[in-house]
């Protein structure tokens, strides 16, 4: 098993600073943390000028069609957790599957989101793409209509052992569409058996209607920030009311209004990153989604909301929504870019950013085996060079990422002892 001492570091275990200590891991777990220096015979990394943090984890992900890039590209990247957000079942089993093989991202999901028929994102899957093979996994969503479906999807959910509920809350407003929404009943009904059997429930919404609605019918959380006006009282006492969190997926709604191109391409040719990312994952993720067709959506919309959650005391959560065959995106890298945008556009701190790919969302989702670097909890570790507390961009500096104490694969030959 997986032992080692991390020795000499900077460490933000994902609350509090300690400028100069030591991290002691064993068989996998994280044993010890200490501003002294720790006796220990076995292998040890001694790094000043480096920093450790807590694994990443991206609240937001879809790895469609058990897309196999997924887990391991997040991985390279620091995120050592992705919270798929809408799957086929099956594909789920071949991803935990490909996750217990190794070198791969632990993966948390809800498996089918709580969809309706022709609901999002039914109509934008099928106007990418209505061949054979999407028909059919189509042909296996819920299609929930009354609140006794609802009831069931949960308990067909809890069955698959799920790890959390997703709704679908879209009205098409900012795509320029008007699809079919599900009901208020039936979100409630989902929402009451979901609570009712611990799992907590974060919805998509793009728009500030469908946001206070959601809200209103108990929604734990959004799975994006609306980008159609500037916020208002209304939305955020409703998430006030809930103390309901948001995750913002600020990158994907750049990449929807197009205004994210250029900080996509940034991040995508990265010189620092070019041996983690394959040449065909960074093409897609310097395209746009370009889904924005509504006059009033604009990035700073979202920026703001943000800045006046925060504000609020509403809890932020960091998320990417990266997804294939969905472009604008990079599993794990767009995490950086997300960070970056907390800090530049958002007027977060570097740790209150990585406050919120860490201890925050394993908090928030109920993931008490980690998010922090502590005693007891899994040796789910990033290693960068420099002081991303000073300047989150130090987070792609990357040297070394392990998940449950377990080295990836990546950083097999460039990490000295
Ligand atoms: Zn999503």
């Amino acid at each position: 098993m997986a032992s080692f001492l991390l020795k000499d570091v900077r460490i933000f275990d994902g609350e509090t600073i300690i400028e100069k200590g030591s991290v002691l891991v064993e068989n996998g777990r994280i044993a010890k943390v200490s501003s002294l220096d720790i006796d220990y015979d076995g292998t040890t990394y001694n790094k000043p000028g480096h920093t450790v943090i807590p694994g990443l984890i991206d609240v937001h992900v879809h790895c469609d069609g058990a897309n196999e890039v997924a887990l391991p590209q997040s991985l390279r990247f620091g995120v050592t957790t992705v919270c798929d957000m809408h799957n086929e079942w099956p594909n789920i089993q071949t991803l935990r599957k490909q996750r217990d093989d190794g070198d791969c991202a632990d993966l948390k999901t809800t498996s089918f989101a709580a969809t309706i028929d022709n609901g999002w994102p039914m109509p934008i899957v099928l106007a990418h793409n209505s061949d054979e093979k999407t028909l059919a996994e189509l042909a296996t969503w819920p299609k929930l209509v009354t609140p006794e479906d609802g009831r069931k999807y949960v308990q067909d959910r809890l069955k698959e052992g799920v790890d959390y509920i997703k709704l679908m809350h879209e009205s098409g407003l900012v795509m320029g569409a008007d699809w079919k929404k599900p009901s208020i009943e039936l979100q409630k009904a989902v929402i009451d058996e979901a609570h009712r059997n611990g799992l907590m429930v974060v919805a998509h919404a793009t728009c500030l209607e469908d946001t206070v609605e959601i809200l209103e019918a108990g929604a734990d959380g959004l799975a994006h920030c609306f980008i159609d006006q500037l916020p208002n009282e209304r939305v955020l006492a409703a998430y006030k009311k809930n103390n309901a969190h948001c995750n913002p997926t600020l990158c994907a709604m750049g990449s929807g209004t197009e205004e994210g191109k250029k900080m996509q391409e940034k991040f995508a040719h990265d010189l620092r990153v070019q041996h983690l990312i394959g040449q065909g994952e960074q093409e897609r993720m310097c395209m746009c989604m370009a889904f924005a067709h509504h006059a009033g959506a604009t990035f700073e919309n979202a920026f703001e909301t943000v800045r006046q959650l925060k504000a609020a005391g509403i809890e932020i959560l960091c998320g990417s929504d990266a997804a294939r065959p969905a472009v604008g995106t990079g599993y794990g890298l767009t995490m950086h870019q997300e960070l970056s945008l907390f800090v530049d556009a958002c007027g977060f701190t570097p740790a209150e950013a990585l406050h919120s790919a860490t201890s925050a969302p394993a908090r928030r989702f109920n993931f008490s085996d980690r998010g922090q670097i502590k005693a007891g909890l899994r040796a789910d570790l990033v290693l960068v060079e420099g002081n991303p507390m000073a300047d989150i961009s130090h987070t792609l500096d990357l040297r070394g990422v392990w998940t449950a104490g377990v080295l990836c694969s990546a950083y097999k030959d460039s990490l000295q002892h």
